[in-house]
């Protein structure tokens, strides 16, 4: 199958027409979810003309005189007298304002006088109200479907008493690591195995990107025991991630055997370097990936392809975090014929600098990278102090 370039990669992946329903459940469940209807607010608010301060309610023309004080207002109590000339009321931050007042002043700027009248001895500034639907009004939107629920949106929800929300369903990915080379973590590799980083390191990024993982184990680079493995992880679940076994060596198998399992294989080759092998198909079930074993290019195949199509399954527009920074220095290549990703870490001075890597399979200089750039095909260069976009991972 021919090399395709990353574009159209995306666009293929992206177009996969893959989408997950909706559910409904308690709003104080949804952190991070993906907000899958708007939301409108039952109520002005706020719901009253509310005071936010300490202090008396009174007219702004009587400030000049002592004040008789009629009552004392609460928060949560319901003013019963009408603030007239020469009037107010002690009131408390978050209480309503009384009728006939139209400022509260703050406790600090006042004393009493010898007759027990409130007298405002400051300058008076702003009134200190917040006033009825100043800041959302009945049946206004709240909150627009679509967006990823945050802390904030879910105070929002409990301000509007939204406590049941419908959210795009999670899509259930399954993560098999093929390779006989390999064994779990738990255990101590004989001289000729490593241990399995693909599986927790996938089944991390997808629970990041909001979905839910499912760790298929091991499939020993056997095609029979493989191909069992797959059609179970396609027939129970809306993605699977097979990682290894997707290059030209002896024992590549993966994508004969996804064939065999009924998946449609859309591509099999990127111009892209790490990560030349990614594979993708299409089953009635599931959408398929199957990455390239070296960790480093199963996890910037997953940033750059699999997460904004769980995003978008999802029903969100999701765009990495960029940043423009300079360059800390010259950076260059030998080849130009695939689009490059490199990872970055970002300096104390304010410059990135790509981290020291050995290829693909060092997965340990990752951590000490905090995004990646990219060198378009065609690009051999990138200057000292050019400036470049990383993305954030
Ligand atoms: P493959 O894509 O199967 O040719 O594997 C490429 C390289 O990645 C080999 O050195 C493998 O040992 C290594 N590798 C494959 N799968 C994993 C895995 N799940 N965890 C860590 N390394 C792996
Ligand atoms: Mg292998």
């Amino acid at each position: 199958m021919e090399m395709i370039p990353f574009e159209k990669a995306f666009e293929i992946v992206m177009n996969c027409g893959f989408s997950m329903g909706t559910e409904v459940i308690p709003f104080a469940d949804s952190l991070n979810r993906v907000l899958a209807e708007d939301v409108f607010s039952d109520m002005d608010m706020p719901p009253f003309n509310k005071s936010s301060v300490d202090g008396f309610a009174c007219r702004q023309a009587d400030l000049g005189c002592d004040l008789e004080i009629l009552e004392t207002i609460p928060a949560g109590v319901w003013p019963s007298k009408v603030v007239g000339e020469g009037q107010c009321s002690r009131i408390m931050t978050g209480a309503p304002v009384p009728d006939g007042a139209d400022c509260v002043v703050m406790v600090e700027y006042t004393e009493l006088s010898p007759e027990g009248k409130m007298r405002f001895n400051g300058a008076f500034t702003k009134a200190n109200i917040a006033f009825k639907g100043e800041d959302v009004h009945k049946d206004d939107i709240v909150l627009k479907k679509g967006r990823i629920i945050s802390p904030q949106d879910i105070a929002v929800m409990a301000l509007a008493g939204h406590t049941a929300v419908t959210v795009s369903k999670m899509p259930v990915i399954a993560v098999i690591s093929s390779g006989s080379e390999l064994v779990e973590p738990s255990e101590i590799p004989s001289v000729s195995q490593i241990r399995n980083s693909n599986s927790s390191q996938l089944l991390a990024q997808v629970s990041r990107a909001g979905a839910s993982g499912k760790n298929y184990g091991i499939a020993a680079d056997d095609e029979q025991q493989t191909l069992s493995i797959v059609q179970e992880a396609i027939s129970g679940n809306e993605m699977v991630i097979i990682t290894g076994g997707v290059s030209m060596g002896d024992y590549d198998f993966v994508p004969s055997v996804l064939e065999r399992a009924g998946v449609k294989i859309l591509f099999s080759r990127v111009a892209v370097q790490p990560g030349k092998p990614t594979t993708f198909g299409l089953h009635a079930d599931a959408v398929v990936f199957g990455l390239p074993g070296n960790p480093v290019s199963s996890f910037i195949q997953f940033e750059l392809l699999i997460r904004p199509l769980i995003y978008k399954m999802m029903g969100h527009d999701w765009r990495p975090p960029i940043s423009r920074l300079p360059m800390k220095e010259r950076f260059t290549r030998k080849t130009a014929d695939r689009m490059a990703f490199i990872p970055v870490t970002t300096t104390g001075d304010g410059f990135v600098s790509p981290v020291e890597f050995h290829g693909s399979a060092h997965i340990s200089a990752l951590p000490d990278a905090g995004g990646i750039i990219t060198m378009p095909v065609g690009k051999l260069v990138i200057e000292k102090g050019e400036i470049v976009s990383v993305r954030q991972i």
